[in-house]
């Protein structure tokens, strides 16, 4: 299977912005930015996504993520930082590597770019339907 752009990074057949390195993780800046300081922290072992993870990646991966996403934040002052993971096409996924973006949130008086827009409008639910969706997700917890 070809490769992906981040296999491709790791592989350094193509250069990157690079951030932080250890044994098993990876990261670099986000080379079309939503906002300034935008990186990205990949694992070394390939997985598709969130879905084929196993856990001692995932481990790997958030051991690091609250240094980085400190570093993200102080170097421009960020008002605040998000941190997306987008599986599968339909949910925003277009680079087929296992990946975590930090986002750092700027106010519009920092003068930093930030063009990100957040929509979160919820569904209201009855207590039933909130019980139905808790008991169908924690019989498919394995
Ligand atoms: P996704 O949409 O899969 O969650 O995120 C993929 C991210 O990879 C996007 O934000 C995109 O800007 C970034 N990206 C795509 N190609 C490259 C590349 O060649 N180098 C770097 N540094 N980032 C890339």
């Amino acid at each position: 299977m070809e490769k992906t752009i981040f296999e491709k990074i790791l592989d350094k057949e193509i250069p990157s912005y690079k951030i932080y390195e250890d044994d098993y993780v990876y990261a670099f800046l986000d080379v079309f930015p939503i906002t300034k300081g935008h990186t990205l922290v990949i694992p070394k072992k390939h997985s598709r996504n969130i879905f084929d993870c196993d856990s001692e990646t995932a481990a790997n991966i958030g051991r690091v993520l609250p240094k980085i996403a400190n570093a993200v934040k102080s170097s421009f002052s960020a008002d605040g930082v998000n941190i997306f993971q987008n599986n599968e096409e339909y949910a925003g996924q277009s680079v087929f590597h296992l990946h975590f973006h930090i986002v750092p949130r700027y106010k519009k008086e920092s003068g930093h770019f930030d063009n990100l827009e957040i929509k979160w409008p919820p569904q209201k639910l009855e207590q039933q339907q909130f019980l139905e969706i808790q008991e169908k997700i924690t019989n498919n917890l394995k």
